[in-house]
C-alpha cells in the first residue's frame, strides 16, 4: 500500500468512527434530555449496536497494521494526521489489550452495580453495594495489569482521564493542597445564610435569564442549544452543534445560574476548537482536566467575582424585582462566596470543594496499592472528612454512597476535578498579563477573552496534550501555587 492510499484509509477510518460518536452521543443527549421514559429499550439497543459497529472498526488486525505504519511514517505526515494517528493508537490500546470476553462482562457488571448503587444510598446500606464494589475494583486492577508498563498501579487509571498524569505530580499537588488550606478551612467562621435564597424564583424567568446569560458570555445560539436535565452537562457533537444543560429549581436561583455559567465554559471550548479539524475524533477538548478548567474559569474565576457581577447584577435584579431589589450588590456576592465545610461534593463551594476531591483521590490511591479492603472503605471515609473538613457523616448516604463514580468503574477520575480549578488559577493569571480581564468583566466585553481562549486553548482540541495545552497558554508546566494563592485569599479574606 503506498503512503496516500494509507492516508485516505486513515481519514475513512476516523471518519467513521466520528460518525459512530457523534450518533452515540446525540441517543445519549436524547435520553437525558427528551427521550420518553419507555424508549430505554430500543435507545440501549441501538447504543450496543452503536458501540460494537466501533469496536469491530478499531479493533481488527488491519486497523492495527494501518496506524503501526503510519506511526513510522510519521515524518511524512501533516501535524494534523500524525494527531490523528496518536490519539487512535490511544484509543486502540485501552480496549485491544483487554480479552474480549472480559470487556463485555465488565460492562454488564458496571450496568448492574451502578443500580445497585442507587438502590443501597436510597437505604443507606453500604453492605449491599459492597460485593460489586469489590468486584468493579478486582477488574481495575486485572485492567491494570494489562496495560501497565512499570509504575505505580494508579498510574494507569489517572492517565486514562489526564493524559501524562502519574501519582507522584498528583501526591504532590494534593500535599500543598492540605498544608495550605486545610488549616484555613478548620479556622472559618461560619456565616449567616443569606435570605433570599428562601424565596421562590419563577422557572421560566430563571431559564429566560440563562439564555440571556449563555449568549452574553460567548455561546454562539446558533451553534448548540441549551435544555435541562437532572444534573447538568454538556455534549459536543460538533464544533457547530454543542448541546447543554441545566437545571431550575424554584428555590434555589443560584444552582441554575452557576450551572449554567459552568456548562457554558464547557461549551465555549467545543465551539472553539479549529473549523480545518471537521467532523474528527481529534475535534473535540483534549482532556477531562483541561475540559473543567474552562467550565471553572467562567464558574468561579469570572463567576463568583465582584467585576462580573458589576456588568451583571443590575439585569438579574431586573428579572427579579421582588427578590433582589433589596439585596445589595455587596451582599449577593458574600451569597455566592460563602466558604463552609460540608459533606456532599456537588453542594461545595469552590473553596472546600478541592478537599472533597483530595479524600477520594487518597482512598483509590490506598485501593489500588492493596491499603485498604472495601469493609474498610466508609470508615476510613469518615475519618477523612473529620480530618481534613472537621465534620464526619452520620451515615454512609452522605458518605461513601454518594457518588455514582466508582460505581461505574470510575476511578482516577475525580483529580481531573481539582486539576482543572488548577489549571483555572494558572490560565487566568497568563491572560491577565496580556488583556486587562478585569476591565472586560467589568464592561460585560466577553470577547476579548473569549479569543484569548480560543487562541491559546480551545483551537488545539486534541492535537496538544493536557502539559502541552498549559505550557503554550501559560508559558509554564503546571504550577499550583496560582491555585493555592488563589483558594487561600478567598478562604482567609473573602471580604
Ligand atoms: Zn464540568
Amino acid at each position: 500500500m503506498t503512503l496516500n492510499q494509507r492516508k485516505n484509509k486513515l481519514e475513512l477510518l476516523d471518519s467513521r468512527l466520528s460518525s459512530l460518536n457523534y450518533a452515540q452521543a446525540l441517543i445519549a443527549w436524547d435520553g437525558m434530555t427528551l427521550a420518553p421514559k419507555r424508549s430505554i429499550e430500543g435507545r440501549a439497543n441501538a447504543l450496543e449496536g452503536i458501540s460494537s459497529l466501533y469496536f469491530e472498526a478499531l479493533i481488527n488486525p488491519q486497523t492495527q497494521s494501518l496506524l503501526c505504519e503510519l506511526k513510522e511514517q510519521g515524518h511524512l505526515l501533516s501535524d494534523l494526521e500524525r494527531a490523528k494517528v496518536d490519539v487512535l493508537m490511544e484509543e486502540y490500546d485501552k480496549i485491544a489489550k483487554i480479552p474480549a470476553s472480559e470487556y463485555s462482562a465488565y460492562q454488564g457488571l458496571t450496568a448492574k452495580s451502578s443500580l445497585i448503587w442507587e438502590e443501597a444510598r436510597e437505604k443507606d446500606e453500604y453492605s449491599l453495594f459492597e460485593p460489586y464494589l469489590e468486584k468493579v475494583i478486582a477488574y481495575q486492577k486485572k485492567y491494570i495489569q494489562y496495560r501497565n508498563q512499570g509504575g505505580h498501579p494508579y498510574d494507569t487509571l489517572l492517565n486514562d482521564f489526564e493524559k501524562g498524569l502519574n501519582v507522584d505530580q498528583a501526591d504532590s499537588f494534593f500535599i500543598e493542597l492540605r498544608k495550605q488550606i486545610v488549616p484555613l478551612i478548620q479556622n472559618i467562621e461560619k456565616l449567616e445564610p443569606v435570605e433570599f435564597q428562601n424565596e421562590p424564583f419563577d422557572i421560566h424567568k430563571q431559564e429566560e435569564f440563562s439564555r440571556w446569560l449563555m449568549a452574553e458570555i460567548g455561546f454562539d445560539t446558533e451553534r448548540g442549544v441549551l435544555a435541562q436535565s437532572a444534573h447538568p452537562f454538556t455534549q459536543n457533537l460538533s464544533r457547530n452543534d454543542v448541546r447543554m444543560t441545566t437545571h431550575y429549581q424554584e428555590q434555589d436561583l443560584l444552582s441554575a445560574l452557576f450551572s449554567t455559567i459552568h456548562e457554558t465554559g464547557h461549551a465555549i471550548y467545543e465551539q472553539n476548537i479549529d473549523p480545518a479539524f471537521g467532523l474528527s475524533i481529534i475535534a473535540t477538548g483534549t482532556s477531562m482536566g483541561i475540559h473543567e478548567s474552562q467550565s471553572r474559569l467562567f464558574e468561579n474565576n469570572f463567576g463568583r467575582s465582584r467585576a462580573f457581577w458589576d456588568a451583571y447584577y443590575p439585569k438579574l435584579q431586573s428579572f427579579f424585582p421582588n427578590q433582589l431589589s433589596r439585596i445589595s450588590q455587596e451582599g449577593f456576592y458574600k451569597a455566592i462566596n460563602n466558604v463552609q465545610p460540608s459533606l456532599i461534593r456537588i453542594e461545595a463551594d469552590e473553596v472546600t470543594y478541592p478537599l472533597h476531591i483530595m479524600v477520594r483521590y487518597e482512598m483509590e490511591k490506598m485501593i489500588f496499592e492493596g491499603k485498604a479492603k472495601t469493609s474498610e472503605l466508609p470508615e476510613i471515609w469518615r475519618s477523612k472528612y473529620k480530618e481534613y473538613l472537621g465534620i464526619m457523616p452520620k451515615n454512609d448516604s452522605e458518605g461513601i454512597l454518594q457518588d455514582v463514580h466508582w460505581s461505574e468503574g470510575l476511578f482516577g477520575y475525580f483529580p481531573s476535578y481539582a486539576l482543572g480549578s488548577a489549571y483555572a488559577a494558572q490560565m487566568h493569571h497568563a491572560m491577565d498579563k496580556q488583556i486587562d480581564t478585569q476591565k472586560c468583566l467589568r464592561e460585560g466585553d466577553f470577547v476579548p477573552i473569549n479569543n484569548w481562549l480560543a487562541l491559546n486553548i480551545h483551537r488545539f482540541g486534541r492535537t496538544k496534550s493536557p502539559g502541552e495545552i498549559l505550557k503554550y497558554a501559560t508559558g509554564m508546566d503546571f504550577d499550583s501555587s496560582w491555585y493555592i494563592r488563589y483558594l487561600t485569599d478567598k478562604c482567609a479574606k473573602p471580604f
